[in-house]
């Protein structure tokens, strides 16, 4: 048995399920961190929010001011997911997506990593040659609060011709540039210390001053290997030969299509976890998958990806690292058994539920303690 290795403490934590799929996983997610903070001698005292769906249901609000609240003072967010195409008529400020830019809003969270990890049991997962996807092991850093989403003007205008024009601006401060990249240097840092910056600096002014400001920034961590590419590359590499990567540092609009194509080279949605940072109080952790209405309540749902936004979060948030350690052996421990939920089956392979995924990952921390 290995002996507790922090001081025993209690975090809150703020869990919120959501919609769909959210409450299947969310127990599975919430099961497995109590088992692992149980053996590594830590407590999480969990409070309950509504968001989403479910929270417009009971108080015509997707984000509840009370939930906003709840999550600003607690030492973590961890959410499932939101939203159902039921709600996709209602007015743009009641849909249960609008609860996730507020809460960002709200925590101040301006940075979005996203780990991709290739499970060596999962290579034929990928629509990629097995050779090109083994061993993959990135972080996405994706600017989350500024860029072309937030940029001023922007809306649909009307000439005096009646002529339309639809207007959106992508801007950039040094301000935002830099704290964003001192996330990804840091991270580098941890890691394997090669930071690739993505940006348009070919065409675009506001990546002239990205690529300008990264550079400034980099002399302050001179042990970080730094290079550039532009985004058209970016997206090449990144199936062509994705294993040159370790961190990639981008803007809101190209990190959120390069995020997804690096989600897909796993082949597998459910297995990828996420974190959003600020510059100081709760970070938020969530699955990178939405709330999967065509499986929700089947028992069918992957819960990997939101246990492994549970190791995030001891990690970046909670300071318990071998405790993220943990939980990451334990999912590799199960695939290796062969379990596997519908979306990651293949022949062969042991098919089980949401539910009993997680009883074997529970079981995977046990064995890991007892050994
Ligand atoms: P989705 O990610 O929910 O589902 C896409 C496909 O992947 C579906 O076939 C689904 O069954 C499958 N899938 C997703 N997660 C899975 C898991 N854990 N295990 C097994 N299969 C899984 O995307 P969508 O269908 O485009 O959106 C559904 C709803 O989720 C929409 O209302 C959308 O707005 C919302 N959404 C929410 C978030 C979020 O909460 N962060 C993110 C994306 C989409």
């Amino acid at each position: 048995m290995s002996a507790p290795s922090s001081t025993a403490r209690t975090y809150r934590i703020t869990a919120l399920a959501g919609d769909g799929i959210g409450p299947e996983i969310m127990r599975v997610g919430r099961a497995v961190l109590d088992a692992v903070a149980q053996q590594m001698g830590f407590a999480l005292q969990w409070q309950e929010g509504l968001i989403g769906g479910a929270a417009y249901e009971q108080t015509g609000d997707p984000l509840p001011a009370e939930t906003l609240k709840m999550a600003q003072e607690s030492d973590a967010v961890y959410l499932a997911a939101v939203g159902d195409f039921k709600y996709d008529t209602l007015p743009p400020e009641k849909r249960p997506e609008r609860a996730l830019l507020g809460l960002r809003a709200g925590l101040g969270l301006f940075a979005n990593l996203r780990p991709v990890k290739v499970f060596p049991q999962l290579v034929g997962a990928s629509s990629l040659k097995p050779e090109v996807v083994l061993g993959i092991d990135l972080v996405v850093v994706r600017e989350l609060t500024g860029g072309i989403y937030f940029g001023q003007p922007k809306g649909i205008f009307t000439d005096a011709q009646g002529s339309r024009r639809g207007v959106n601006t992508m801007v950039y401060s040094e301000a935002e540039v830099d704290r964003i990249a001192r996330v990804a240097f840091e991270l580098a840092r941890k890691r394997r210390r090669k930071l690739c910056s993505v940006d348009k600096a070919n065409v675009l002014e506001v990546s002239q001053l990205w690529r300008e400001r990264v550079n400034v920034i980099a002399a302050d961590y001179p042990d970080v290997e730094l290079s550039h590419l532009y985004i058209d590359n970016a997206a090449m590499q990144l199936v062509r030969w994705p294993k040159q990567f370790d961190v990639i540092l981008t803007g809101n609009l190209f990190g959120d299509i390069l995020s997804d194509e690096a989600a897909m080279l796993t082949g597998s949605i459910g297995m990828l976890p996420s974190a959003s940072l600020g510059s100081s109080g709760p970070g938020l952790y969530e699955p990178v998958h939405g709330s999967a209405p065509d499986i929700a309540g089947q028992d069918k749902a992957n819960p990997i990806a939101q246990v492994l936004s549970g190791a995030l979060m001891l990690r970046y948030s909670l300071d318990q690292p071998q405790a993220a350690d943990r939980i990451e052996q334990a999912v590799e421990a199960v695939l290796a058994q062969g379990y596997r939920t519908p979306d990651i089956y293949s022949e062969g392979m042991t098919l089980v539920g949401c539910q009993e995924m997680g009883e074997k990952l529970v079981a995977a921390l046990s064995q890991q303690q007892a050994q």
